[in-house]
């Protein structure tokens, strides 16, 4: 087992002691020091929380040999982190929870307790929490960061489908910054907008993104989705890539073919949505039962490419 460690380590760093933390740095990164890791190339190690993309950190040489320093980007106050070691491709917990108690730069963590985050002026059950948007790469101020993601709902609002992925949210969604340095975004949800400009990429803009992971929540994140005809949809992704794909339509964007990677739908299937129909039935009733209200709704949208109204 390994263990965290504060920065600067007391002396006797090699047994564990820590069990919670404050961040009191002015840019609310934290710095904390992990012993009992070894130096395998590759690197098989990392700082977090359960969700591997929730917080960022990267790691340094630590204030002694068998110390690594890690600087943790966008850890929040209630987050408990801990050393994961990768093992055969998923990442193990490889020591006890420490939990964040504060983060002095965080303005948010007291408005959340008290539920006073601020709202989207366009949906009033999405609510934003900034706080990790200047520690994102590349970073957008609070401000900014907040202003950007709630444009991205005034286009999801104006839209028929994604006035029904609103409409259709289980419970309120607070949406926070993305602080990873890659284009990707999750159903937790973070995003950072900054990340998608408008690409030509199919799905690929940032309302794209945005209501992608929206539509996971409509559904609860269900899985059980087939893949089909060499279409890859991870279990997850049938549903928030072709309701998408009707949304980006009526918007004169092009059409997503699958989960991997941002590919143009093949041409066959956008000329003949009923051929993708026929080949994704199962998974379209799938859809169909998890959230009838959402996809009633699709079904009944004309004039661009929509497979859902055979339903
Ligand atoms: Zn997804």
């Amino acid at each position: 087992m390994a263990h965290l460690v504060p920065d600067p380590p007391p002396v006797n760093y090699q047994n564990p002691t820590l069990t919670s933390f404050g961040i009191a740095s002015a840019d609310g990164v934290a710095r904390i020091l992990a012993w009992g890791l070894d130096r395998a190339t590759p690197w098989p190690w990392r700082v977090g929380t359960d969700d591997p993309m929730e917080v960022q950190a990267d790691s340094y040489l630590g204030p002694q040999p068998d110390l690594t320093l890690f600087l943790v980007r966008g850890a929040r106050q209630g987050m408990k982190l801990a050393i994961f070691h990768q093992e055969g491709g998923s990442w193990q917990r490889y020591s006890a929870y420490v939990e964040v108690t504060s983060n002095m730069a965080d303005h948010y963590a007291a408005a959340l307790a008290s539920g006073t985050l601020p709202k989207s002026t366009n949906w009033e059950h999405i609510l934003f929490y900034p706080f990790g948007a200047t520690q994102s790469t590349p970073p957008l101020s609070e401000a900014d960061w907040m202003t950007k993601v709630d444009d991205g709902i005034r286009l999801i609002k104006g839209n028929t489908v994604g006035m029904a992925v609103l409409a259709n949210l289980p419970e309120d969604i607070v949406v926070y910054p993305y602080v990873q340095p890659y284009d990707n975004a999750n159903s937790a949800v973070h995003i950072n907008p900054a990340r998608f400009p408008d690409g030509f990429k199919p799905g690929s803009r940032m309302d794209e993104i945005l209501i992608h992971e929206l539509i996971h929540r409509t559904e609860r994140n269900a899985g059980g989705y087939e893949n089909r005809y060499g279409f890859m949809f991870d279990g997850t992704d049938f549903l928030t890539v072709n309701a998408t794909n009707v949304y980006s339509c009526m918007l004169g964007r092009g059409l997503r073919k699958d989960h991997h990677d941002f590919q143009f739908l093949p041409e066959e299937h956008f000329r003949d949505p009923k051929l993708h129909f026929d080949q994704q039935k199962p998974n379209y009733e799938l859809a169909h039962g998890r959230v009838p209200t959402l996809v009633d709704t699709i079904k009944n949208v004309t004039g661009v490419w929509n497979p859902f109204s055979n339903l």
